[in-house]
């Protein structure tokens, strides 16, 4: 479920009357393309080591990559979801540096001319909403994954996997926006769901398809020039992004507190001890050198291609969620649950169309569905319960065939079952409208059974009426309109 917020605490106040954090990400994501984004070979996850690789990816030479145009149309998928500019014109580059992941000793990325610029994102926090500036969004090839065995400095062996090299990324820079870990979290949260719905990625932090870079800097609260950032890798989870950026915040605080000067560095966040340690400082940082990629011709995207991609964009999260609110009278809360997922909001959609109440609906996927989809660790795209089914059992209930305390247990056996409310209603007897005569015979038998409590009900004991009333719902095991119960009781009792 995507949340804005967390739990995790935020930062002291008294820290924040003082100081104020400044925060940018930049955010790697894997594209969803079959092939790699300069080569034909495989990009599914998981296959054996070396499977997935060839004479282009391996970086051998005198080969040619040739652009995967898939590729480009994810990452501009993902550029228009968030706002920014494509441009018509851009560019591949050669990051250089040596690296064992890296064969040809450069990675293809682009740099002076990205493929797009300048966009935002809504993030909510607290019920208020913030945009955060995106600077740039462009592509680039992944490198290959490094294996470690063993954990001492000694006796460890490194292996190279180089199915991962060459995989397609979309690199996506924030603007310095941000001022707390929350914000940090939403923007992330939000990124995430965007990415998701368009499709670009499945933004798996496990899996490595999602990873973020934090920098991070702290100035005197009022002052007008940023501090001097300190970049924060190797977070590979929501919850670790928010501690790491607590931590270094509070470590840059008290730096100043003490009268020094934060260094600019990159840091690494450990996530056994919870804290950043220094990686490299800026006088060794790389120099890339880096030049226009020969091997490629600039990326061309016409007015035309883009806005052919454009229309297949789906509704955005956001845009859902308003829809939501006005069109099926459900809480901005309730939206922001049921457009976790494009399937969950999908599903509720269905519910909707062929006629159960959307309050209901909403209400019952919160508690009743989600419960058992999580119990029983399946995705909602496996629910042993259809749309069709729900909106059926809730029809039931609307129309008070059966009640709210049945419908549940109906709910739990159409989970467990996959049989549909009507059998399981009719199966075992659980139709509310037990009929008047049927009220009537029960009564008549509850009557005749406690002379003595008749004796004081007509003496005016009215108390005693909640003892019949609850001896009939009890003959009718509770599915007797509870009106009509107390209609007929006292019409038998006081003739
Ligand atoms: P670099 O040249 O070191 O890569 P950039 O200017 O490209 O730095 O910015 C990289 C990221 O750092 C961006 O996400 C940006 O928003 C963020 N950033 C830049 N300056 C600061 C700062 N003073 N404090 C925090 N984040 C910053
Ligand atoms: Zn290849
Ligand atoms: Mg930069």
């Amino acid at each position: 479920m995507a949340k804005t917020t967390s739990e995790e605490p935020s930062l002291a106040p008294e820290v924040l009357a003082k100081y104020e954090p400044v925060i940018g990400l930049e955010v790697h994501v894997q594209l969803l393309t079959r092939t790699k984004i300069f080569c034909g070979c495989s990009t599914r996850f998981g296959d054996p080591p070396n499977t997935n690789v060839c004479p282009v990816c391996l970086g051998l030479p005198g080969t040619l990559p040739v652009l995967n145009k898939r590729a480009v149309e994810m990452a501009m998928r993902a550029a228009l979801a968030l706002n920014c500019t494509i441009h018509d014109h851009s560019r591949f580059a050669r990051k250089n540096y040596f690296y064992p992941d890296l064969p040809k000793g450069y990675q293809i990325s682009q740099y002076e001319l990205p493929l797009a610029t300048g966009g935002w994102l809504e993030v909510e926090i607290a019920g208020a909403k913030k945009r955060i500036g995106i600077t740039r969004l462009h592509l680039e090839e992944d490198a290959a994954k490094n294996l470690h065995e063993g954990f001492s400095q000694s006796a460890t062996k490194a292996y190279i996997d180089y199915n991962r090299c060459g995989t397609p990324l979309s690199e996506i820079v924030s603007e310095p926006d941000m001022r707390t870990p929350e914000e940090a979290y939403a923007y992330l949260t939000t990124l995430r769901q965007i990415l998701l719905y368009t499709g670009v990625s499945d933004v798996n932090m496990e899996e490595g398809s999602l990873r973020c870079d934090a920098n991070v800097s702290v100035r005197p609260r009022g002052a007008k020039e940023f501090g001097t950032k300190v970049e924060v890798k190797n977070m590979n989870s929501f919850r670790h992004l928010q501690k790491a950026l607590k931590y270094e915040i509070d470590r840059q605080r008290e730096v100043l507190d003490r009268g020094e000067r934060v260094s600019q560095e990159t840091r690494l966040w450990n996530q056994t001890e919870d804290v950043t340690v220094p990686m490299r400082s800026k006088e060794k940082a790389h120099d890339y050198r880096y030049f226009p990629e020969p091997d490629l011709l600039p990326v061309h995207v016409s007015a035309a291609w883009r806005d052919e991609v454009r229309r297949t964009l789906p509704e955005l999260p956001e845009a859902k969620r308003a829809r939501f609110v006005t069109a099926y009278a459900i809480t901005p809360y309730d939206a922001e649950v049921l457009t976790s997922s494009q399937a969950l909001a999908d599903y509720f959609e269905s519910v909707v169309k062929v006629g159960a109440p959307g309050k209901a609906a909403a209400n019952w996927m919160q508690t009743e569905l989600l419960r058992g989809l999580k119990d029983s660790d399946k995705e909602i795209q496996a629910s042993p319960v259809s749309p069709a089914a729900l909106a059926e059992l809730l029809k039931l209930v609307e129309s008070a065939k059966i009640t709210s305390a049945v419908a549940k247990k109906v709910f739990a056996t159409m989970f467990e079952s996959g049989r549909t409310a009507a059998e399981i209603v009719a199966a075992e007897g659980l139709a509310a409208q037990v009929s008047d005569t049927a009220i009537e015979q029960a009564a008549r038998e509850v009557i005749a059974k406690n002379p003595d409590n008749v004796a004081k009900f007509k003496s005016g004991n009215e108390g005693v009426f909640k003892f019949f009333v609850g001896q009939v719902m009890k003959a009718t095991r509770g599915q007797a309109n509870p009106q009509a119960v107390n209609d007929i009781l006292r019409k038998l009792l006081s003739s």
